[in-house]
């Protein structure tokens, strides 16, 4: 712990105002789900956020897009006055819309602080996210040409060519040449879209690994430990084998220097937002909506709604009348994972600088993995952020901060100390991570 300056750790599967890290589909659920939870109920309320969005869920791009959407929405029914719960990506993008429209809106936020899951912390002056990281699907990302028109700088991450480090786990036994990850990955999307309704992404994994051929088993619990338990941080027996494999990571992601804070700042700009003001109860009758909560209340004529999933199936917020049956449906059919993250910053690199800036950690129990960027770009002090998936996470997210944040330094220094061996050979003596923007 000694070369640790600097540290800062998420807790999102313990957050009120979240309730895990990313909505997911379930094994009873479809994209179908997402459409239901978003389409408005009546002419009045309606439920925006990432969780809505049918091809770009558990993305600030897709949350950003829904709340766009939803404030047409209200301005195109007339209202005057519109409020909003929630001020992260979607709350931002809703109030800004409505305020363009001429429209008076007032956001209402739980939390001490705007951004919601993008979640920025400080470290000795330089700023990072305990959510979100990366700029995803960056050709199609409104909030990268926005990032763009700030002149935000930003550091592309390739996470087609991770650097994966040996970790604790025991050398995969021989068997016949383990196929490449892109071969795996077809044949085990093929897998999963052929799978009955209802099924989960375990139920196809057993069944493959019950007869692998000449696959690879350990190769297949890789690749699913790096592209599924991290992507999700759900238990692969809840998730949905035909939908819970959605798109988003590897399409040229980029992170910004400096932190998700420089766009969300940006966006906040001259809105009316009221902290420390959590929503409990939501009216809505004849002639508006009532918002309540820690005994105040507000009357307004429509209202978006851009809290997390996992605030609203928990019953974070009553609603009066009681939403209809299908936003309930989707509720039910839909979840949050959780992943969990930690920003480290030392006094000296001592990792193998890899180009691509991104390193993979697979931890001793099955589906127990990590991921980590190399985010010394961001102002030349030395730091890792890793993000942290999987049932270890029981055992490694207890304790103090600085008890976890320890844990996160020995599960990273022990694989980093053996890294594979031709791959580490030639990351030391790569460039380091491309900065450019
Ligand atoms: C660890 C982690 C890593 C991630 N990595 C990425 C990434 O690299 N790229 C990417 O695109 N996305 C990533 N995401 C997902 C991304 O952060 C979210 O999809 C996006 O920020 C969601 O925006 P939102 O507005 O829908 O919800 P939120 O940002 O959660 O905003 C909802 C707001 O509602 C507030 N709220 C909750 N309850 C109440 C209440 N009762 N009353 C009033 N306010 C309330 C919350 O405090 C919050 O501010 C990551 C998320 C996590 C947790």
């Amino acid at each position: 712990m000694d070369r640790l300056t600097g540290f800062a750790v998420s807790h999102w599967g313990a957050d009120p105002w979240a309730r895990g890290s990313w909505s997911l589909i379930g094994r009873d659920g479809s994209p179908a789900d997402r459409a239901a939870l978003g389409a408005p109920v009546g002419d009045r309320l309606r439920i925006a956020g990432e969780a809505t969005h049918p091809t770009r869920a558990g993305m600030t791009h897709g949350a950003y897009e829904q709340g766009v959407a939803a404030a047409t929405w209200a301005a195109g029914r007339g209202h005057a006055r519109v409020a909003v719960a929630g001020a992260g990506m979607a709350g931002l993008a809703a109030a800004r819309t409505l305020t363009a429209h001429g429209v008076d809106v007032v956001i209402w936020e739980a939390r001490e602080r705007i951004g919601g899951r993008t979640a920025p912390v400080e470290i000795d002056g330089a700023g990072f996210d305990l959510g979100a990281n990366w700029l995803q699907q960056y050709d199609d990302n409104l909030l990268a040409r926005l990032a763009e028109n700030l002149g935000l700088r930003t550091v592309p991450t390739d996470f087609d060519d991770p650097l994966i480090l040996d970790g604790p786990r025991a050398p995969a036994p021989a068997r016949a040449p383990s196929p490449a990850a892109g071969a795996i990955e077809v044949e085990l999307r093929a897998r999963l879209e052929a799978a009955p309704v209802g099924a989960s992404v375990a139920d196809v994994l057993e069944e493959w690994l019950r007869a692998p051929g000449a696959w690879d088993v350990e190769a297949i619990r890789r690749f699913v430990d790096a592209e599924i338990v991290m992507d999700s941080g759900a238990p692969l027996s809840w998730l949905s084998a035909r939908h819970g494999f959605e798109p988003g990571v590897g399409e040229g992601d980029r992170w910004i220097a400096g932190g998700y804070r420089l766009l969300t700042d940006h966006l906040a700009e001259g809105l009316d937002i009221r902290l420390r003001h959590p929503v409990d109860r939501i009216v809505v009758d004849a002639g508006g909506v009532t918002l309540a909560g820690d005994g105040t209340a507000l009357r307004v004529d429509a209202v978006i709604v851009t809290v997390p999933l996992g605030v609203l199936a928990a019953g974070g917020i009553v609603f009066e009348p009681p939403l209809p049956g299908p936003h309930r449906a989707a509720l039910s059919r839909l979840g949050m994972g959780r992943v969990e993250k930690v920003v480290l910053r030392f006094g000296e690199r001592f990792w193998p600088v890899h180009p691509a800036g991104y390193y993979r950690v697979h931890g001793t129990a099955d589906h127990c993995v990590s991921e980590w960027l190399d985010a010394t770009a961001a102002d030349g002090v030395p730091t890792l952020v890793g993000l942290f998936a999987g049932p270890w996470l029981d055992e490694l997210w207890t304790g103090t901060d600085e008890q976890i944040a320890a844990h996160a330094v020995a599960v990273f220094t022990a694989a980093a100390g053996r890294p594979d061996e031709g791959r580490a050979a030639a990351g030391e003596h790569g460039d380091p991570p491309a900065d450019e923007g």
